[in-house]
């Protein structure tokens, strides 16, 4: 195994990007070479730290509290009855966690998501809510037996969405203009004309109540 892979084995997959770089095996990268503080990672909190210091013969720190803080383990869920099928979350979410499809109500796949938190920022209705794991056990260095698994599979679905958007690239570059256009899967027109009729309904149903 190399470094990189021995590094990436540590960190828990969320793909949360808090650390700065686009997913863990970026930053595992860096930590190779050197480049790189072992505090990086508020999801893994001071477990995976005091793994990464050992591995790397470094220090101990304290978390970078510019990275953020570490949450409690949680997923997120779509309230269904706001959401307006815009696809934004889908776009977001680093480990396909999300199913649904344009213009059709969306919902989070609670077994994949990663709590990494992506999805909520680009929902133009704020529909997307934390939801708290229940307690788990986190032992004093490192991944939980659970935390692992759940790393394994969300390395898994990550790079297999890697490698689906490579491929896709590598379509598209070859298309013919206008099917470029079509082969986007949401335009910003598209959304703002979503986003309007959403609007439209919500002060549709406030008249029908007043
Ligand atoms: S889980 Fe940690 S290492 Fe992975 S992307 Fe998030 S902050 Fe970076
Ligand atoms: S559903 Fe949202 S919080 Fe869950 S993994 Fe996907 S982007 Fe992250
Ligand atoms: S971003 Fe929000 S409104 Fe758009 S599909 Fe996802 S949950 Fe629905």
């Amino acid at each position: 195994m190399t470094l990189v892979e021995k590094i990436d084995q540590l960190l828990p997959q969320t793909q949360c990007e808090q650390c700065g770089f686009e997913g863990c095996l970026p930053y595992a990268e860096s930590l190779s070479k050197g480049e790189s503080q072992i505090n990086r990672c508020p999801p893994g909190g001071l477990p995976v730290m005091k793994s990464l210091a050992a591995l790397l013969n470094q220090p101990e720190l304290a978390i970078d509290p510019e990275c953020g803080t570490t949450q409690p383990v949680h997923t997120v869920y779509i309230d269904e009855t706001l959401c307006i099928g815009c696809t934004k979350c889908i776009q977001a979410c680093p480990v396909d966690a999300i199913v649904g499809t344009k213009k059709k109500m969306h919902t989070v796949i609670q077994s994949e998501c990663t709590g990494c938190d992506l999805c909520i920022p680009p929902c133009p209705l704020d529909c997307i809510y934390i939801k708290p794991s229940e307690e788990e056990f986190f032992p004093e260095t490192g991944l939980s037996d659970m935390q692992k698994v759940r790393a394994d599979k969300s390395r898994a679905r990550h790079q297999a969405q890697q490698k689906r958007g490579e491929n896709r690239t590598t379509i598209t570059k070859t298309l013919p203009p206008q099917e470029k256009v079509l082969a986007n899967r949401s335009s910003d027109s598209d959304m703002l004309s979503l986003i309007a009729m959403a609007k439209a309904k919500t002060q549709a149903k406030h008249q029908e109540r007043e």
